[in-house]
Order: structure tokens, then C-alpha cells, then sequence
């Protein structure tokens, strides 16, 4: 069958990725770099994946999110730090969705975004927005990836099963079962396994029937829903702003807008808590208008829309700790959200499946003996900074349940202080924001000079907008905390 497992052979061996979302996609990539055969199983259709250059056409009104994808057809933000690791991996991708008609603006100086009912900025932050939908974004590194030697794609194919996962053995395949579903199943052998399913993959239950121990899992259940509607831009619209951003602490309301592709805005609707916003045109409408600021509500009110309103519900937040496990299962690495699925309001998951392509990157170069070990503990820490982020903001409200620690509200409080200062002091926004976009560590907001602008006692330097439009003077201070 196969190569010698324990050595590292450059460009020798097979590797099989289930899933080709983002994650999957992304650690194909970097395994074609050191095996010489990388196949990607998705149970999905998967158009586009010809080099036919074609990015743009072919889009109806919707965005045309795949079926095993339902989250793409919801605001998808792509991070700073996210956007420069596609570029590491996928040189002139960014120029390629600008071409395919995705807006490109500075974070906090092209989009508003409004943090405890109030505007941040404008304030340059040197971050790159590449405002491309996700199923715009998802085409293209498909295409790039079926185009990388020794990669193929194989679309309609399910994994319904993991081979030699024996409590004592490698996994060394996984069984698949190709076209509707109803045909015979088939084994297909590999020296690794990548299991980029998604926050519903199943390696999990397949590896605990075979005896492996589960590892231990933080939840922190938000029960957040969406609601997403398209509709078609005019360069007036939100005063020639790209996107905007309602924040829904300390509230359960929020929202965003982004232009994308196709001269159209994706408009979704957030609420935490079961407080989940309504698909009817009414009810849309309605809660848009609840919001903490009224951009969304003033925009969807002269936009067309282009499609209904499609509902998504999220209900916790997923961390398996695969590092604490004492040996993890080999021959098999779990990666993207089916390791670890944030709460979408802090538009972690795209940039953080990149960060892990790079942490299997390095370890791969270690060999592929102990490798699922390896990568687990070296891309803890990564995991560590988005999660605690995250899940200090969420703990923040009572209701949310998760487990709370001591540096958890610390670093909630903190956080939350920044955020009111960042409306101020145009140094802590830009800091804040950097962090947020996963471009600087979230210690970069306790450096002494920047620590002591958060944690002043006096009133901080106001930032002056450069153009402030009459909707932004209106914006009114709301729940702000202490
Ligand atoms: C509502 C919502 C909004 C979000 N917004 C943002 C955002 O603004 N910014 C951001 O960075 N992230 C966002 N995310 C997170 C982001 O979507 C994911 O983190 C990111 O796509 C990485 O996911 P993935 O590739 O691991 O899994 P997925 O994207 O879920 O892909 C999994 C793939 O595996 C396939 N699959 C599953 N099971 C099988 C099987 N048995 N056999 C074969 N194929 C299978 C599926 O068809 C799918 O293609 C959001 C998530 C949600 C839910």
C-alpha cells in the first residue's frame, strides 16, 4: 500500500483530507508539499474546480452556498491574519477576488463598527477587509487547490467510516461510499488522514466505538441565531461605507453588512440567547431597527432585496482537547472546526483553520511518527488565544453557560474596558481592532503605554471622525457599562 510511516520523505505518501471547506482545503495545500498524492473526499457537489479562470459568473441572487456549507450563505468576515496566510499559501489570491469583483477596504476606515452601541474610529489600522463571500472565497481556493501537482478533488464521495482505528492501531484509510449514497461502500488507504469535516464530523464517534478514549471537551453554549438576507448595492448606500459592524455586547442584538461580490450586500442579523432574529420581511425588518445603531435598519429600508432571509442556528461553542489526550489515536489529525468551532460573532474560524495549516505546515517536517501529538500541542496555544477571546466576551453574560475562570473574567473585564476606551483613544482602537483581527496577541493591549491609556482614569483623547455623516452623530451611547 503505502510509504514507511515513521519517516519523512518529501513528496512520498498519501494523504486523505475529509472535507473540502476551508480547513480541508487549506491542509491539502501544505501537504502537498510532502506527499506526493493528496486526496480531498467532500460529500458535497464541488463546481468550479476546472481552471477555468472564471470566478464571477455563474453567481444567481443568492451566494450560492453548498449544501454541506449552510454557514456560507451568512456573513463571512475574513481576518487580517486569515487574508495573509491565503496569501503565504496561495500567492495573488486577494488579487484574484478583487477581479472576480470582492471590495477590499482598511478596516475601521472603509467599515463602521460599533462596539457597546458606539461608533470606533475611523482610525487607520493598516488591516486589509477582502470583502468576498464565502462561497466566492471557498471557489477559488478549490480551484487553486485541484490545481496543486498530486492533488485531487473527489466530490460526492461520503466517509462514512475510519479503517484500522483498533485501540492499539493507526488509523490507516477511511471507507467511503461515492454518488447518492446507495452503491457499495470502498476502502481507500492512507499514510494520514485529515479529518476537516466540520463541527458535525463523525471521526469522533468512529474512534471512541473503537476504543479510543474521547478527549475532553469545553462547550460554552451561546445559542446564537442568525438570519441572512442578500440585496443589491448602490454606490450611495451607508454613505459609500463597505461594511458595518453592530456588536452585540453588551446586548444579545447585532448585526452586519458587508458589499461583496456582484455589487450586493450580505445583511445578517444576529441575537444571542434565543433572542434569534426573524426570516419574515416584517420581523426583519423590525429587529434590524432594535439594533444598538440604526445603519442596517437605514440600509435594508432602500435596498432591494435580491433574496429571502435564511435562518442559521449555532448553539455553543466546541473545544476538543485532543492536546490532553496522552496518545492521541495515529494516523489521524483532527483540524478546523471539527477541533475546535467558535461562536461566528467573532469571525475567528476561517483565520484560525489557516493558523493550523501552518502549525501541520511545521510539524509535518518533523515526520509523520508521533505527528498527530505534535501537531495537537503546538496548535494548543494558537487555539488558546482565539478561544479565550471569544468565550471571556460570551461568560460575560450570565446566562451563557460554559465554565467560568478567575483569568477568563479578568481578561473579560479588561477587554470590555478597551472596547469603551477604543471609542476615545484612537491608539487603543487601533490596537483593539489588530488584536481582533488576529494581526497582533491580545498582550499587545497590556503593553505599559497602552495599558495605561486602557486602564486611565481621566477621559482620553476623542477621535475625530474624518467624515462623520449625519447617521453617525445620531448614533446614541447605549448600554454603555461601567
Ligand atoms: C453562521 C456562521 C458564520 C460564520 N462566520 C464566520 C466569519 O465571519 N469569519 C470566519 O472566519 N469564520 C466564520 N465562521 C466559521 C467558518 O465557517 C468555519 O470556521 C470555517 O469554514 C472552517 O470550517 P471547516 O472547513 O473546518 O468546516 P466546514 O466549512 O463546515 O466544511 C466541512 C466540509 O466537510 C464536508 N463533510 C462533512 N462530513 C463529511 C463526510 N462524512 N464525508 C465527506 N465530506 C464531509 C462538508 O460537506 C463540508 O464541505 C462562521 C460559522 C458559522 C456557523
Amino acid at each position: 500500500m503505502t510509504s514507511d510511516r515513521s519517516t519523512s520523505t518529501p513528496h512520498s505518501g498519501h494523504a486523505v483530507v475529509l472535507g473540502a471547506g476551508i480547513a480541508g482545503l487549506l491542509a491539502a495545500r501544505v501537504l502537498s508539499e510532502s506527499f506526493d498524492r493528496v486526496s480531498v473526499l467532500d460529500r458535497d457537489d464541488l463546481p468550479g474546480t476546472g481552471d477555468t479562470g472564471d470566478l464571477g459568473s455563474g453567481l444567481g441572487a443568492g451566494l450560492g452556498a453548498r449544501r454541506g456549507v449552510p454557514q456560507a450563505g451568512h456573513l463571512h468576515a475574513l481576518m487580517d491574519r486569515g487574508r495573509e496566510i491565503l496569501e503565504e499559501l496561495h500567492p495573488g489570491l486577494v488579487t484574484r477576488l478583487v477581479a472576480a469583483g470582492a471590495p477590499t477596504s482598511e478596516a475601521l476606515v472603509g467599515g463602521r463598527w460599533y462596539l457597546q452601541g458606539r461608533r470606533v474610529g475611523p482610525v487607520s489600522t493598516g488591516l486589509t477587509s477582502v470583502l468576498a463571500s464565502r462561497p466566492l472565497l471557498e471557489r477559488e481556493l478549490r480551484r487553486r487547490t485541484a490545481a496543486l501537482p498530486g492533488v485531487r478533488l473527489l466530490p460526492r464521495t461520503a466517509v462514512i467510516g475510519l479503517v484500522g482505528v483498533g485501540a492499539d492501531e493507526s488509523v490507516t484509510g477511511v471507507r467511503i461510499r461515492a454518488g447518492a449514497g446507495d452503491g457499495a461502500s470502498t476502502v481507500l488507504a492512507a499514510d494520514l488522514v485529515v479529518d476537516a469535516s466540520g463541527r458535525n464530523s463523525r471521526s469522533l464517534d468512529w474512534l471512541a466505538a473503537a476504543g479510543h478514549p474521547a478527549p475532553p471537551t469545553s462547550r460554552v453554549t451561546v445559542d446564537l441565531g442568525y438570519a441572512s438576507r442578500i440585496y443589491q448595492r448602490r454606490p450611495e448606500h451607508l454613505g459609500g461605507d463597505l461594511s458595518v459592524i453592530i456588536s452585540t455586547t453588551p446586548g444579545l442584538r447585532g448585526g452586519g453588512a458587508a458589499a461583496v461580490e456582484g455589487d450586493r450586500w450580505i445583511v445578517t442579523l444576529a441575537g444571542l440567547l434565543g433572542e434569534h432574529p426573524p426570516t419574515d420581511d416584517d420581523g426583519f425588518r423590525a429587529f434590524a431597527r432594535r439594533l444598538p445603531a440604526p445603519d442596517i435598519a437605514d440600509l435594508i429600508g432602500t435596498a432591494t432585496p435580491l433574496t429571502d432571509a435564511v435562518p442559521y442556528r449555532f448553539r455553543e461553542s466546541v473545544r476538543r482537547h485532543f492536546e490532553a489526550v496522552r496518545r492521541p489515536p495515529d494516523g489521524i489529525v483532527v483540524i478546523g472546526d471539527a477541533l475546535c468551532s467558535f461562536n461566528p460573532l467573532y469571525a475567528q474560524g476561517m483565520t484560525v483553520a489557516a493558523q493550523q495549516a501552518l502549525v501541520l505546515r511545521d510539524c509535518l517536517s518533523g515526520g509523520l511518527r508521533g505527528l498527530p501529538g505534535r501537531f495537537y500541542r503546538a496548535v494548543g496555544p494558537v487555539l488558546d488565544v482565539a478561544w479565550d477571546m471569544a468565550t471571556s466576551s460570551d461568560l460575560r453574560y450570565p446566562a451563557v453557560a460554559g465554565r467560568r475562570t478567575l483569568r477568563g473574567r479578568v481578561t473579560g473585564s479588561y477587554a470590555a474596558r478597551a472596547q469603551r476606551r477604543a471609542h476615545r483613544d484612537p491608539a487603543v482602537a487601533r490596537t483593539l481592532m489588530r488584536v481582533v483581527h488576529l494581526a497582533e496577541p491580545p498582550t499587545a493591549l497590556l503593553r505599559p503605554a497602552l495599558a495605561a491609556r486602557v486602564l486611565a482614569p481621566g477621559a482620553p483623547r476623542a477621535i475625530t471622525p474624518a467624515a462623520p455623516t449625519v447617521r453617525d452623530r445620531l448614533a446614541v451611547p447605549h448600554h454603555e457599562q461601567s
